[in-house]
């Protein structure tokens, strides 16, 4: 369904602004005067067409750091964005859809023109906390900041100079504050470097360990998910934190609409994601989500719903015919779940219910589910890996489409967030 705004071309007598306006003015008249209030239906039919022949409308996109980048349509006037659009082009045919943004993305202009935004360079003039800060013009700053890098560079070296890393608008290509993306880096790669950084505060954990299970931390494409029968998402929130038509929101609702796709959330938490399209939402303990996928993989071993050939064929390590030679006696996973690895405790749905808090049938029900059936989109948020040894939580999570063969096919997926992610250093 498109929205009703009308396009720029069209001429119109009166402006959303000025109907605002107009419309407080009238209101304080008919308060003054006491007269019966606005004839509604009336105002409702102008209301229709809110935008002046002489604005220009640009096409743009949201930054905030989701990712998903949709695309806005800013009515500017005075060099200022006093509207904000979402996109409302195509046939809202699949492939072809609309990307409607969040109401983040469309409440944008609040963040442009907030009045404590800074729009000028300040130089501080007063000590280190005191708060003093003086506007100076724009080739004072550039000249203040260049001559300090040419110091700098010049009597320590590139290697005094660091890029902090910081997000909120990582979604812009050309605002990109990771160290890949910046243009401040990239200029600091013309004149010799700058320190380097280590992962980000939100993906540090996942980023660093999913490599040391697939050589990358990379998964199916978003827009991949409508091709599977089964979604199962561990501590993934996207109707909060990518919620638009641009994000993986929409995708889920195509998987389930076009191939009838089942989801299950696992989540401590009933989530926007959840909340009224999951089939099945399993609560658990904070922290535990490793615990069931022990479990869940010891119903798939001991019910022969591994997919064998794959693991044969693909993987090293899952049991003693891939076990490298140099490897330690029932060092694979294989013998870990069971109960024949160093700590000799078999990983059982009624181990795994006493620290997950989920009952051992319905840890038995989901591994029978996901063994059953293919393909499989498996995958994982950001809040699992945030605790202490959180990179294990991650590469556990990922088993499940390695045990089930569902990495690297159409619907499937790595176990990783879903879309690709790769570390930056
Ligand atoms: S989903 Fe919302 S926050 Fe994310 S890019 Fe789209 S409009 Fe912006």
């Amino acid at each position: 369904m498109k929205t009703n705004s009308l396009s720029p071309q069209e001429p119109v007598a009166i402006s959303r602004r000025n109907l605002l306006k107009g419309g407080t003015a009238a209101g304080g008249l008919l308060l003054a005067s006491h007269v019966i209030p606005l004839p509604f239906r009336q105002a409702h039919a102008e209301s229709t067409v809110p935008v002046v022949a002489q604005d220009n409308v640009v096409w743009s996109m949201c930054s905030v750091n989701c990712g998903s980048r949709c695309a806005l349509r800013m009515h500017v006037r005075d060099d200022e964005v006093y509207w904000v659009e979402t996109d409302h082009t195509g046939d809202d045919q699949y492939g072809d859809h609309q990307v409607r943004a969040c109401l983040r993305g469309r409440s944008i202009r609040r963040r442009m023109n907030h009045p404590d935004r800074l729009n000028y360079p300040m130089k501080r003039v007063g000590k280190r906390g005191e708060g003093k800060f003086q506007r100076i013009s724009w080739d004072e700053a550039l000249d203040t900041l260049s001559a300090n890098l040419k110091r700098i560079v010049k009597d320590y070296g590139n290697e005094a100079v660091y890029i902090h890393y910081s997000s909120g608008i990582t979604g812009g290509n050309f605002c990109r504050s990771s160290p890949s993306g910046s243009l401040v880096t990239r200029l600091m790669n013309c004149y010799g470097g700058s320190l380097g950084q280590y992962g980000t505060y939100s993906t540090v954990q996942i980023a660093a360990a999913m490599p040391y299970t697939y050589g990358s931390n990379e998964g199916n494409s978003t827009s991949d998910i409508v091709n599977t029968k089964l979604v199962v998402m561990f501590g993934n929130n996207p109707a909060e934190t990518r919620m638009s038509g641009a994000g993986i929101t929409y995708h889920l609702e195509q998987a389930r609409e076009r191939s009838q796709a089942r989801m299950i959330v696992i989540d401590p938490r009933y989530t926007d994601t959840a909340a009224g399209r999951e089939d099945e939402w399993i609560p658990i303990r904070p922290g535990t989500d490793a615990a069931l996928v022990n479990a869940i993989a010891w119903v798939l071993i001991t019910e022969n719903l591994v997919d064998q050939a794959f693991l044969d064929t693909y993987c090293i390590g899952y049991d003693e015919k891939t076990l490298p030679a140099d490897a330690p006696a029932n060092g694979h996973y294989k013998a870990y779940i069971l109960g024949d690895g160093d700590d000799g405790i078999a990983k059982t749905p009624a181990w795994a219910e006493k620290i997950t808090t989920i009952p051992r049938d319905r840890i038995i029900k989901l591994a029978r589910e996901i063994g059953s059936t293919k393909p499989a989109y498996i995958c994982q948020g950001w809040g699992p890996q945030r605790q202490a040894n959180g990179e294990q939580t991650s590469r556990a999570i990922a088993m499940l489409p390695i045990l089930t063969g569902n990495v690297g096919i159409n619907g499937g997926n790595s176990g990783a967030r879903e879309s690709t992610y790769t570390i930056s250093i």
